[in-house]
């Protein structure tokens, strides 16, 4: 049954929203990884904001940390040093062995950022991506993402993108050549249902950049803070990109992105901005929210293995709290019966459940949550 706060926002939602996304339920609160909804269902969370939320929700550091920047100073503008941003920029380069940060406000616009990067310093144009891959849904970042439904009603795009093979090094090797600016690549593609490449790929998109001077750009929007046991997806692979691009987990729903660079790729003065970009709150939830992944990140790996033994019969992809299983058409349905039994998964594309709970879930949890998908998948 549905309370009349659920009523009244799906009346609201149908007359004044625009019908962009399909929804039912409405979550009001959240706590660590459960979640309730108007109605006062409790769930174990295992959606996470899409690999957002990776410090759980409302974790008590963010929120002390937000609330004391929101008393101090909530927005100022780039046009001034920025509390806290250089030293979140700081601790993203610490973390990527990278260079220099440069910030902005989603996933969308990191690859955005890296596009003109790429472009401004390699004054190349063209540029390679994967099929299965996904970038974003600002037009830049849509030109680079592979899925035709998505892409095609909005054609042309720029930049010029050839699409190649995930996993497929005979195919990005014919693509890439001289006039490639950069190579779009997602360490584990997470939109697709968490596809992991072959162990030797990510090395072999970094030599075939390296013998073109072409830019590996990984996105790590997805994979990156933590979300597959190291602070980064490539750093499994051993690949040091040339621009990493981050979003989702960085800020546990704070909104902020970033693009980090290797030494020598910067934008210089005036060639990029952003109003938002980096402002205080952004960064003092950033910073926050790495302090608490570095506790957990030890423990993500093994926590994976966890859901891996447990869901073995229906042959997962796991790395770390990057989890997904092929389960066919009825995707919606199994996802629609583990929230009528307290657990939320979703489905990507290809009738792929995923599985991106917060970082911090305990094995008590994590037994719950597989205990209702064996028993829901049979
Ligand atoms: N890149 C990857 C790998 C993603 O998974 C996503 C979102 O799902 C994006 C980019 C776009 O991020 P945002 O929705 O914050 O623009």
């Amino acid at each position: 049954m549905m309370t009349g706060a659920t009523e009244r926002c799906k009346d609201l939602d149908a007359r004044y929203y625009m019908p962009a996304f399909t929804r039912d339920l409405m979550i009001v609160r959240g706590s660590g990884c459960r979640v309730r909804d108007a109605d006062g269902k409790e769930y174990i969370d295992c959606v996470a904001g899409i690999a957002v939320c990776s410090t759980g929700h409302c974790h008590p550091r963010v929120v002390r940390a937000i609330c004391d920047q929101a008393h101090q100073l909530i927005h100022c503008s780039n046009l001034y040093y920025v509390p806290n941003q250089a030293d979140l920029a700081r601790r993203l380069v610490e973390i990527t062995g990278l260079s220099k940060a440069f910030f902005v406000n989603s996933g969308a616009e990191a690859n955005e950022a890296a596009i003109k990067l790429a472009r401004v310093r390699t004054g190349r144009r063209k540029f390679v991506a994967f099929k299965g891959g996904f970038h974003g849904r600002t037009t830049g970042a849509l030109a680079v993402t592979y899925k035709p439904d998505i892409r095609e009603p909005f054609e042309p795009l720029e930049p010029a993108c050839t699409f190649v093979g995930y996993g497929d090094p005979g195919g990005l090797r014919d693509a890439v050549d001289d006039e490639t600016a950069g190579v779009f690549v997602e360490a584990i593609q997470g939109e697709a249902g968490v596809i992991i490449p072959p162990d030797d790929f990510l090395r072999e998109v970094r030599e075939c950049c390296d013998e073109h001077g072409a830019l590996m750009i990984a996105d790590e929007v997805q994979t990156g803070m933590g979300r597959t046991g190291k602070w980064l997806g490539v750093q499994h692979a051993g690949v040091v990109p040339d621009i990493v691009t981050l979003a989702k987990g960085m800020a546990s729903g704070f909104p902020i992105g970033a693009l980090v660079a290797r030494e020598g790729l910067e934008f210089m003065k005036g060639e990029h901005g952003s109003t938002f970009a980096g402002g205080p709150l952004a960064s003092a939830a950033g910073l926050a929210t790495i302090s608490v992944i570095e506790e957990v990140l030890p423990e993500v790996g093994r926590k994976g293995e966890r859901f891996r033994n447990a869901l073995a019969s229906h042959d997962p992809r796991v790395r770390g709290l990057m989890i997904g299983m092929s389960v066919g058409e009825r995707c919606r349905d199994v996802q629609q019966a583990c929230a009528e039994r307290g657990v939320l998964v979703n489905c990507a594309a290809d009738g792929n459940l995923r599985l991106v709970p917060p970082l911090i879930i305990s094995d008590e949890e994590i037994d719950t949550v597989t205990g209702v998908i064996n028993e829901v998948l049979g």
